[in-house]
């Protein structure tokens, strides 16, 4: 998950690179034999055109504007080399809360809710709705659910790291609309299906489908069909989608980015409108 990048050889990326350039000319790698060396947290990194682009062998990378001198080239490498090598710290159970040790073990269980797991799994889970919070944003960043994925998702994301006590979860978790799992989110009146059903919807053709935003800007709403990459005209045009039998709405989120929902009746909701 997360790795955008499979590839980051020094051949691949120069390829890459010079086939996107504006003059492939400028391709050049800036050498940095620590960070080239450092296979856990270290990458490669270029300038092409009027950018310096810096890849982790580990998937992330950072475009900035070159600065076009030696010495600001290598501080903004090794200002990225030590935010990935934060990113890559090890962390413990012991080292995280009670409510993402909570989250860890439900994960683990593939339990339904916090409130699933036996008393001595939930210790110190006072706030059972921020505990499935976090258990669903967990789902969605670790890769495998094991312990070890958890903490290696939880040790990157500092803003899921510290939450805590004192936060109050900005939605309450509800049962996905198709399936029941824990979901997150609702968009106007439609309920959020939860991350798995999110990756199952067809078209009235019975296609697999997905929603994009059509500008870079992250608005607009444009569906494709995953098997050939068309455009699919009913679902772009009407906003339905079907999710193992059940019709669901598709659309452009608020602030950009897809939603696909149900509506919500006043008697589901959990949002007590
Ligand atoms: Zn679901
Ligand atoms: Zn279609």
């Amino acid at each position: 998950m997360n790795n955008q990048n499979p590839e980051v050889t020094r051949e691949g990326i120069t390829e890459r690179l010079v086939c996107k350039a504006d003059d492939p000319a400028t391709v050049e790698e800036i050498v940095h034999a620590g960070f080239n060396a450092d296979s856990h947290s270290g990458g490669l990194a270029f300038v092409s055109d009027r950018r310096l682009s810096i890849f982790a062998y580990g998937g992330s990378l950072d475009y900035s504007v070159d600065p076009g001198n030696r010495d600001d080239r290598v501080a903004a490498i090794e200002g990225f080399w030590r935010r990935q090598q934060y990113k890559n710290r090890p962390l413990a159970l012991a080292d995280v809360s009670d409510y993402h040790r909570a989250a860890i073990a439900a994960l683990e269980a593939d339990a339904a809710g916090i409130d699933e797991l036996p008393a001595q799994d939930r210790y110190g889970v006072t706030d059972i709705a921020l505990g499935n919070y976090v258990y669903v944003l967990l789902r969605r960043r670790a890769a495998e659910p094991t312990a070890d994925s958890a903490l290696r998702a939880l040790a990157a994301d500092d803003s899921l790291l510290n939450l805590g006590e004192n936060d109050r979860p900005p939605y309450p978790c509800h049962p996905c609309p198709v399936c029941g799992r824990l979901a997150i989110g609702r968009v106007w009146q439609y309920l959020s299906v939860c991350e798995d059903c999110y990756d199952k919807s067809i078209c009235e053709n019975g296609r697999p489908v997905a929603g994009y935003n059509e500008s870079w800007l992250g608005t607009g709403f444009k569906a494709v069909h995953l098997d050939d990459r068309s455009t699919c005209e009913q679902t772009t045009r009407e906003g339905r989608v079907w999710i193992d039998g059940i019709e669901c709405a598709i659309g452009e989120a608020k602030f950009g980015g897809v939603y696909i929902g149900v509506e919500d009746t006043p008697a589901s909701s959990p949002y007590g409108e």
